[in-house]
């Protein structure tokens, strides 16, 4: 009798154990990421406190993407939903409409200073009748692609998980000022490399003018045929300007990206004798097993691209 109350005892504590122990690992928050760089941002601020869905994945394109259901479903079980916004992510609305989601939708470059677009090549309709290299002026999206903005959505991120969930803030603080001082060491070796090209020399062609940010923080010239978006081909004019520009600026390099068709850069590549120098990492990162898995490795591998292409080591 009296052992098998100890028994029974020995259950409810064991039971009352269990129970203690799963409200004291609070469930991971449900974070869904647009792209795959505000992702692995998440990953380095969240740790194993979340839980991270990506919705535009490895080598996606972020501007022309079509969602999917179970991006819809993910959408609504979600806590919280990180974006870029300066409408990168062009199906945005439609999936936050479509999900009916309940989640807060978290904008990274809120305190990011913006910087304007004009299209030099791209983008013919708006050009119409605005005389040569005319079209409207839009903000430039890829914040991202400086680092200095990359610390930006990282605090961004880590105010919205303390503000979910408070008992974790101290962890997603630590674990974002740990990611901080990666960055600004990353930011160093970009700056160096730069340094090391001669002036002269830095000019580059990429499919699209996904790297404004980085020329403006890193003084590189990036030359592309399509605009800030990809979500219209460049006319066969806008390309035979930009083939006479590459002549005259005698650009040093000229890339693919890992989010658009390389036909065109080819072509350019072509017309004007400039070999095809890499790939670039522009709005994605690579699958695991690449060599942008993560956006540390994006900028290393980008930079180590360039330098190689036009210095030739
Ligand atoms: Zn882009």
């Amino acid at each position: 009798m009296l052992k098998s109350i100890h028994a029974a005892l020995a259950m409810s504590v064991i039971t009352l154990t269990a129970f203690g122990a799963s409200s004291a690992f609070a469930a991971p928050l449900k974070v869904v990421a647009s792209f795959t760089v505000i992702a692995d941002f998440a990953k380095n601020v969240g740790g194993d406190r979340i839980d991270v869905t990506t919705i535009v994945g490895p080598d996606g394109d972020a501007h022309v993407y079509e969602p999917s259901p179970a991006d819809a479903v993910a959408m609504a079980k979600a806590d919280i939903v990180l974006v870029n916004g300066l409408h990168f992510e062009g199906f945005l609305q439609r999936l936050v409409d479509a999900s009916a989601t309940k989640a807060s939708i978290i904008t990274l470059t809120k305190g990011v200073t913006t910087i304007d677009f004009k299209p030099e090549f791209a983008d013919a309709d708006a050009a119409e009748g605005a005389g040569t290299g005319g079209g409207k002026t839009v903000t430039d999206p890829h914040a991202f692609q400086s680092i200095a903005n990359a610390r930006i959505y990282v605090k961004n991120i880590a105010e919205a998980f303390c503000a979910a969930d408070s008992e974790g803030c101290v962890s997603y603080q630590t674990n974002a000022a740990a990611y901080t001082k990666k960055l600004d060491a990353v930011e160093g070796e970009v700056k160096a490399a730069i340094a090391s090209i001669p002036e002269s020399k830095r000019v580059v062609i990429t499919s699209h003018d996904a790297f404004g940010y980085f020329e403006h923080a890193y003084g590189l010239t990036f030359l592309a045929p399509q605009g800030i978006s990809t979500d219209s081909e460049p006319s066969a004019a806008d390309v035979a300007k930009l083939v006479t520009q590459v002549k005259q600026d005698k650009a040093a390099a000229i890339f693919v990206e890992n989010i658009t068709n390389p036909r065109l850069i080819e072509q350019i590549a072509s017309e004007t004798g400039i070999k095809v120098g890499g790939t670039l990492y522009s709005d994605a990162l690579s699958q695991p097993d690449g060599p942008a898995a993560t956006y540390i490795d994006m900028m290393h591998n980008n930079i180590r691209q360039i330098k190689g292409a036009i210095l030739g080591s």
